[in-house]
């Protein structure tokens, strides 16, 4: 076990990062992190902020030099970067478990091999892959196999046609071809599995997002008991073959009343914000628990919750970029019962950026709701 004052590792400086960091200094370790940007949410209250890229050795035998154990907030670290730091100290999750969640070819491949649910898809690494992927797959989505996020990298494709231009489009960089599926809803699974394969899962929640970014999570989610309890099932089942060693996020879609898994975040996952707020233990405490070896806390939640992003728009009048820049008005939503408010320290808004977030919680998960989109209505957010 790894006890305070020991100072812990992490791998990216974004909010998620943060988070780690407060639940770090609370439980008494000091955390250095890793990350390019001088102004980077987690390094404003890092211990040491180490300002250097990925792969800069010599910053990566600081980090190995200062830490008992290093994590991660950021999926597209190179592995070669975990391997490295593996030789020197713990590293969870590792770097193979991460190669897995970083490119969707290699995820899900993963599941079709372990026999996991998941969409009918084609592995895209040539104009000839396009031209034989099965006509079942049209209406699709080209998705590029790495580095896309928050729905950037991807191209709705009704035609063999309109995949090839947009393989183009994406320099011929190996993709995936997914059959566009019919939503009746999203869901998602955060869960920690610690070094003796024990695991935690929080209960499955309700995603619901805007402009291909998740906007709206819903805690626990609406569905069928039978249908949480099973996504729950499948997220452990991803933890245990991975071995994976953390905090685990996973998407799904619930499509004709089935479950598919859609994707897998090896970190804290945004559709897990509200466990700072209504669970006993957080995500985030969660994984520094994994990544120290300490039991892992109770993930019980003690009342529902309702998450809302604050993304960058809302900084502009109108909420487009033509709109005057001006900071929102707080006070509206400090004055809602049972809210409480995160903001990122982002210096800087920009449309579609994750600036912030906030929950309510409370005991009548429908009053919550309620209460949670009138808030978001009144801060300035719209459904056009
Ligand atoms: P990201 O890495 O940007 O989160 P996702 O693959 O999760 O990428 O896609 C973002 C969102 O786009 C999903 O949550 C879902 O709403 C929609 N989407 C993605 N793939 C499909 C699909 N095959 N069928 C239907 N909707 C999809
Ligand atoms: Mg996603």
């Amino acid at each position: 076990m790894i006890l305070p004052p020991a100072t812990l590792g992490m791998l990216g400086g974004g909010q998620l990062g943060r988070f780690f960091v407060s639940a770090a200094h609370e439980m008494g370790y000091k955390v250095w992190v890793l990350d390019p940007d001088p102004a980077s949410p987690a390094g404003q209250l890092a211990d040491r902020h180490l300002v250097a890229g990925y792969e800069d050795y010599a910053a990566l035998d600081q980090l190995a030099a200062e830490c008992a154990a290093v994590s991660t907030e950021f999926e597209n670290v190179p592995a070669g970067t975990l391997d490295y730091l593996a030789k020197f100290i713990p590293v969870h999750p590792s770097a193979a478990a991460v190669a897995v969640c970083q490119n969707r070819i290699a995820e899900k491949t993963f599941l079709a091999d372990n026999g996991l649910p998941h969409g009918p898809f084609a592995a895209i690494h040539s104009d000839e892959d396009v031209a034989a992927a099965n006509a079942g797959l049209f209406p699709g989505v080209l998705k590029v196999a790495r580095f896309g996020y928050d729905g950037k990298g991807q191209a709705r494709v009704a035609s063999r046609e309109e995949a090839l231009a947009a393989f183009h489009k994406f320099n011929r960089e190996a993709c995936v071809l997914e059959k566009l599926l019919p939503l009746d809803y999203e869901v998602s699974v955060v869960l920690a599995r610690s070094e003796s394969g024990a695991v935690r899962a929080f209960p499955t929640a309700e995603n619901r997002h805007r402009h291909g970014i998740l906007d709206v999570t819903i805690a626990p989610a609406h569905a069928s008991a039978c249908l949480a309890d099973n996504a729950q099932h499948v997220a452990e089942q991803i933890a245990e073959k991975l071995g994976y060693i953390g905090t685990l996020g996973v998407e799904f879609f619930v499509t004709r009343g089935e479950l598919v898994v859609n994707e897998m975040a090896p970190r804290p996952h945004n559709s897990g914000h509200h466990t700072l707020d209504a669970c006993v233990i957080s995500q985030y405490e969660q994984q520094v628990r994994a990544l120290a070896g300490l039991p892992l806390g109770e993930a019980r939640q003690h009342s529902a919750a309702v998450m809302v992003n604050l993304l960058g728009e809302l900084w502009y009048e109108g909420g487009t970029h033509e709109g005057k820049y001006r900071e929102p008005d707080w006070s509206v939503l400090h004055a809602v019962p049972g809210l409480r408010l995160h903001l990122y320290g982002k210096h800087h808004a920009r449309p579609g950026r994750k600036m912030g977030h906030f929950t309510v919680i409370g005991d009548d998960p429908a009053a919550v709701l309620e209460r949670a989109l009138a808030a978001r209505a009144a801060i300035g957010i719209h459904d056009e």
